[in-house]
């Protein structure tokens, strides 16, 4: 926590032990433990990198001291992240999956776990949010364990092609939920993340989640968006 808000930074995909320590080093230096280490990844192209896997998990347990953020796109996957992750993500593509949605609470385990992370689809409904929250409350995650994360919608006028909603993230936030912002699936261009983690950390809201990389340009996924450790760096230091 820094100034109060959950502050999750890291790799868009989990790629090395080397790659991941770098960007631990970046959190202790800021002052956070929530780290994203995802090892599964919906692709939308499916040549492109999946995720490293239960070779990522072997990676995970070298690293000590640290939160991991970890998405599950499968009851399968959910069976191998539980064991390690200490926030448990439903991405935008899963936020429909009443099947996943309701197997979560069988994984979930309040001494373990600190939350659920709820992606809103990003062509869904603030209602639809809620909704797909209510299947993670009906298969036994109580409502404070769910963390409800906005991350923008497709868009026909943005600039970047993706529009980050804050009215639907703080009327989340009015109805009683915990929300963070993801400003970097929220805009897609590393130009536009930092402003808008700025704004984001302005509101009356409980975090944000940044995507960063030791040497950005070679991200195997979302590099464009992707900072590097010292702009994430010099950005909470101020
Ligand atoms: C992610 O945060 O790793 C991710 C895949 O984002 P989203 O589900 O919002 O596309
Ligand atoms: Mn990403």
């Amino acid at each position: 926590m820094i100034n109060n808000k959950l502050i999750i930074i890291g790799p868009c995909s989990l790629e090395s032990y080397e790659q991941i320590l770098e960007v631990s080093k970046t959190a202790k230096n800021i002052g956070t433990t929530y780290l994203r280490t995802q090892v599964f990844k919906p692709r939308t192209n499916p040549h492109s990198f999946q995720g490293l896997g239960t070779q990522g998990i072997e990676i995970l347990n070298k690293l000590s001291g640290f939160k991991f953020v970890m998405e599950a796109c499968s009851e399968e996957q959910l069976k191998i992240i539980s064991p390690v992750a200490s926030i448990i993500q439903i991405g935008a593509r899963s936020m429909q999956n009443f099947e996943l949605l309701k197997s979560v609470g069988k994984y979930f385990d309040q001494n373990k776990h600190e939350y659920v992370l709820l992606k809103r689809g990003f062509a869904n409904s603030y209602e639809e949010w809620i909704y797909a929250s209510e299947y993670l409350k009906a298969g036994g995650v109580p409502q404070e364990k769910i963390l409800l994360c906005e991350r923008g919608s497709r868009s026909l006028t943005s600039p970047t092609g993706t529009h980050l909603d804050f009215l639907c993230a703080l009327k989340a936030k009015n109805a009683g939920y915990k929300v963070i912002i993801d400003p970097s699936h929220g805009t897609g261009s590393k130009e536009f993340v930092l402003p808008m983690a700025k704004a984001s950390l302005a509101l009356e809201l409980d975090g944000v989640m940044i995507e960063c990389h030791p040497t950005p340009e070679k991200s195997v996924s979302d590099a464009k968006q992707a900072l590097s450790l010292d702009e994430v760096e010099s950005f909470f230091k101020k």
